[in-house]
């Protein structure tokens, strides 16, 4: 049976990064909801034009929208064995939408690592973010600098800050994680899936975490 894993947490506590890692060293594909938003608005297309009006407020696209969007992306060859879910789902309906469309291929949630970490980190974390255009990749301008400024160490690709990683922007996205998205907590708490890491510590720390936690 397909593997599927979703992180769990609070905007800049770190799921991206550390979904790369796990998905290189797992083999499992990486799906993040917010980079597949990004890409699609890099391309302008009617979807990423969509989802800029609500991106650009800190609120979530709608949930069909949403779906939709996932829904093709489980489909393409790279998730057979299964992928790291990272964004997604955030609202209880795509939480049971996404339980569906794994039955549909054969796949289940087997872990639900959630990270977690306070509000003030949170906030340091995402107001001194740096994004590769190329493919997301994420650094800190202290916690995790690039080797040259401006520059992704891995694709040498501009580096940049994301428009909702302004100060305004954050709170408002760390309100609507806690109104919309913290429910999936308990969901997945209740199916037996959760498993509590703590993010606030180096990268390094939390990815060995996560691979022992995942061994199990
Ligand atoms: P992220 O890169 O995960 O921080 O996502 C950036 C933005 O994309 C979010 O603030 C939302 O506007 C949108 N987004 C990403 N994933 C989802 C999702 N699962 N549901 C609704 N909106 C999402």
């Amino acid at each position: 049976m397909a593997t599927f894993i979703v992180l769990l947490g609070p905007p800049g506590v770190g799921k991206g990064t550390q979904a790369k890692i796990l998905a290189d060293q797992t083999h499992l594909a990486h799906i993040s909801s917010g980079d597949l938003f990004r890409e699609n608005l890099k391309n302008q297309t009617e979807l990423g034009k969509l989802a800029q009006t609500y991106m650009g407020r800190g609120e979530l696209v709608p949930d069909d929208v949403t779906i939709g969007m996932i829904r093709e992306r489980l489909a393409r060859p790279d998730c057979e064995a299964g992928a790291i879910l990272d964004g997604f789902p955030r609202t209880a309906a795509q939480a049971d939408a996404l339980a569906n469309m794994l039955k549909e291929i054969g796949g289940e949630v087997k872990s639900v690592p959630y990270i977690t970490a306070p509000e003030s980190i949170l906030v340091e974390r995402l107001s001194g973010r740096w994004t590769c255009r190329a493919n997301g990749h994420v650094f800190h301008e202290k916690n995790n600098p690039p080797k040259q400024s401006l520059v992704c160490d891995f694709d040498g690709s501009e580096l940049y800050q994301r428009d909702d990683d302004r100060s305004e922007t954050v709170v408002r996205r760390i309100q609507v994680y806690l109104e919309q998205t913290a429910p999936l907590i308990a969901y997945y708490r209740e199916r037996g899936k959760l498993m509590e890491i703590s993010g606030a510590r180096p990268i390094a720390h939390v990815t060995r975490e996560l691979l022992a936690v995942l061994k199990k």
